[in-house]
């Protein structure tokens, strides 16, 4: 089947990025979300990154407009049945993701794929919600998707053959680097990341640094380009936490229990830069 039309669900950070990178490569895309607010913000999001490239010189202004008008949104989850391909990146929990893949189950075409841009949910488990759990598939990419080159594409046990090659041609008109990961808890990337990130901030909790302190030992002793606080804000503190609890049930392994710091802040709504309050604060 021809891939023309990708639709995306979820328009928050990840969404509105791999919406962007898919109207960048050329397809059409739709873009949903529950409320109309944020699809708006989420195109805002987009119109704001193409007007960067356009202002460096990166594009030109017709270039962008073309980018844009690939780009439809909708509140409205049934007119995703007009897509060949979708990517679903909406918030990690279990419950909203088996919702929107039995939903999606119910709209789309029955050879079209659908994928989850999970940080960590197992994609069987996902898969499982529909009746065509060969056709499901873990698409990871990484934030900020327009900068970076990773996607991990994770098969679940019965995903066939020819839906992991559907998806790995995609990562590459996208421009991305894909990688076959296992179906485990958090994959490769946050199965590494996130004990990290969780240490930096129990090293917080039990005062042995500062925040900057954190930050800068990372920053400087190991060469990242942000500290692990700084980097827990960028993904959300209550994407943190899920991926925490994945691996902590996941593996019924005690070395991943979340932080109770990250569990306060998420709990008050600090969810880092998307709140504006986090470790840091934001404008
Ligand atoms: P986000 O909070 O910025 O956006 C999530 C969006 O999903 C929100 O706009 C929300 O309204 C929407 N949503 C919730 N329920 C929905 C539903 N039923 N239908 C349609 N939309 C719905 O979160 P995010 O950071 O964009 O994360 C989205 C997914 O991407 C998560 O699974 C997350 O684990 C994964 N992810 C995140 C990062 C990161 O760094 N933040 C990186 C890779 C993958």
């Amino acid at each position: 089947m021809q891939i023309e039309t990708i639709g995306v669900v979820g328009a928050g950070q990840m969404g509105n990025g791999i919406a962007q990178v898919a109207a960048m490569s050329g397809l059409q895309v739709i873009m949903s979300d529950i409320k109309e607010d944020f699809v708006q913000r989420g195109l805002e999001n987009i119109v704001k990154l193409l007007s960067r490239n356009v202002d460096k010189g990166k594009m030109s202004g017709e270039e962008k407009e073309a980018i844009l008008g690939r780009i439809k949104t909708t509140v409205d989850k049934a007119q995703l049945s007009a897509c060949d391909f979708v990517i679903e990146a909406a918030t990690e929990n279990e419950q909203i993701k088996f919702n929107i893949f039995c939903d999606l189950d119910e709209i789309c075409r029955l050879e079209v794929i659908l994928a989850t841009n999970t940080s960590s949910i197992p994609i069987g488990r996902i898969a499982a919600q529909t009746k065509r759990p060969d056709k499901v598939i873990g698409m990871h990419f990484m934030n900020p998707v327009p900068l970076m080159q990773l996607v991990e594409v994770i098969p679940g046990l019965v995903t066939s053959e020819r839906t992991f090659k559907t998806t790995w041609d995609l990562a590459l008109k996208f421009g991305k680097t894909p990688v076959k990961v296992g179906d485990y808890p958090a994959f490769i990337a946050n199965r590494i990341l996130m004990p990290m990130i969780n240490e930096a901030i129990y090293c917080l909790y039990h005062s042995v640094g500062t925040r900057d302190d954190i930050d800068t030992v990372i920053k400087l002793g190991m060469n990242h380009p942000m500290g692990p606080l700084a980097l827990a804000d960028l993904i959300g503190l209550d994407t943190c936490l899920a991926i925490m609890e994945t691996l902590y049930n996941g593996f019924s392994d005690s070395k991943y229990r979340p932080c109770p710091l990250l569990r306060q802040y998420v709990e008050a709504g600090w969810l880092g830069r998307k709140t504006g309050r986090g470790f840091y604060q934001y404008d």
